[in-house]
């Protein structure tokens, strides 16, 4: 056997370097948080992806959630040759617009009308928009720790104290934009009564992840989810669950048919558009109805409702409401936790892990994390490690310590028991 002198993952990425920007093309690819050259993939099947020395890992990132049916589902890939063949796109409407928003309507009974965009990040950032023409308010409330995309009033953080102005959390962020939004402590209901307590009738909107997937991952307490219908209802806020990573993630509802919680507006992308930039915004009918060319609320996409994208995310929530879907996943991705958290406490190594349907969190701390702090408290070199030592082992998990990883329908039993057998062994000889 011959070993490549150099990599090309590296040669790619020295390459790279000159032409994007740190080399990648999303913040979180350039694996800065552990260190390391990232993967350049050359292809995907099922549970595995190939990096540019042909190296298989079994994929826990699935293309950061899309890949909920593993990569290149055969019945993807065939709707997405029939699209292309049919016309790449025609900024018109199109029949197959009008298909997945009546699936969307009918699989979240919260939908009553929907508008298709192309990511995450502008279905996020039009429902805000759209939540301010609604309520004619001007003041948002996030929590740290959820991402959003990154528009402008979605890119903050706390100011110093409770109850202050948001702080831009990224250069070009105007002071002025950033003092529109204010942050609070996710899983904090009395914080959030505080809040609007203090300023009710300013706020348009609550923006929440209903299970926060990006700072790792934080399931919602109880009472913090009624605080947020409660409150928001109260002061009439619009409440924007932003399900792009949970929607079709968590559950075939999401995370507010989980956890049985009602928004006045929803967000999705990810699983929807089953690895093409398919995305959505909707929700009630009444606020739906604001937007142009029925309201006075501007949004537009020359892609948005793109067919290609569409029939890959059709074909997608066809598999994912096939009977038994999410039990199966649920079940993959607790036997990994369990699986994970077994070996760990067998070898003395302070590590646990949970999941939610597909989504599952990995913490190097005794408990399961319930907050941010809690969560900046774990120990991210223990995880840059583990990170490092399970990629030599052919694994592939998300490159940073506060992300959410993900199982597909296409991993098996003996997928996931391979790969707990690669973390006890890494396991064993910890310290
Ligand atoms: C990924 C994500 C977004 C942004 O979606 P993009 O398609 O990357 O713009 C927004 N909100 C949440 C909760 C996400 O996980």
């Amino acid at each position: 056997m011959t070993s490549h002198p150099i990599s090309q993952n590296q040669s790619l990425f020295d390459a790279s370097q000159l032409r994007i920007p740190g080399g990648v093309n999303s913040p979180v690819r350039a694996f800065r948080s552990v260190g390391g050259t990232p993967l350049f993939f050359q292809k995907g099947s099922g549970a595995y992806v190939w990096d540019a020395d042909g190296k298989r890992y079994t994929d826990y990132v699935g293309s950061w959630g899309p890949m909920i049916a593993g990569h290149c589902h055969p019945d993807v890939v065939k709707a997405v040759q029939d699209a292309a063949a049919n016309g790449l796109g025609f900024g018109a409407p199109t029949a197959s617009e009008l298909e997945i928003a009546e699936l969307l309507c009918k699989l979240l009974p919260s939908l009553e009308m929907v508008r298709l965009v192309s990511s995450g990040t502008e279905a996020t950032m039009t429902a805000i928009r759209l939540a301010r023409g609604f309520t004619n308010r001007s003041r948002i409330i996030k929590f740290e720790g959820c991402y959003h995309g990154h528009s402008d009033g979605l890119l903050v953080k706390a100011g110093s104290g409770a109850l202050t102005f948001g702080q831009p959390s990224s250069s070009g962020v105007p002071a002025e934009i950033a003092a529109l939004t204010t942050v609070l402590d996710y899983n904090d209901a009395a914080g959030l009564e505080r809040a609007f307590a203090e300023s009710g009738n300013e706020i348009a909107a609550v923006i929440v992840e209903p299970v926060a997937g990006n700072m790792n991952l934080i399931t919602p307490k109880r009472e913090f989810l009624d605080a947020l219908r409660n409150l928001c209802t109260k002061y009439g806020a619009v409440l924007i669950l932003d399900e792009v990573m949970t929607g079709f993630r968590v559950s075939l509802q999401g995370a507010q048919g989980y956890y049985g919680i009602k928004p006045d507006l929803v967000t999705l992308g990810k699983v929807m558009g089953g690895g093409l930039p398919a995305a959505a915004f909707g929700g009630r009918r009444d606020i739906m109805q604001c937007l142009a060319p029925l309201g006075s609320v501007y949004q537009a996409g020359t892609l948005s409702g793109n067919p290609v994208a569409v029939a890959a995310g059709m074909a997608t929530l066809k598999l994912v409401q096939e009977p038994g879907f999410y039990e199966n996943l649920s079940k993959l991705a607790t036997r990994l936790t369990t699986g994970l958290t077994a070996s760990a406490k067998k070898h003395g190594v302070e590590f646990c892990a949970q999941s939610v349907g597909g989504m599952f969190g990995l913490y190097f701390s005794r408990a399961v994390p319930t907050s941010y702090a809690e969560v900046m408290a774990c120990d991210k070199e223990a995880f840059n490690r583990f990170f490092h030592a399970m990629l030599d082992a052919g694994v592939y998990l998300a490159p940073s310590a506060f992300e959410a990883g993900f199982v597909s329908s296409a991993h098996t039993e003996a997928d996931i028991d391979e790969t707990i057998a690669a973390a006890d062994s890494i396991f064993s000889v910890w310290k």
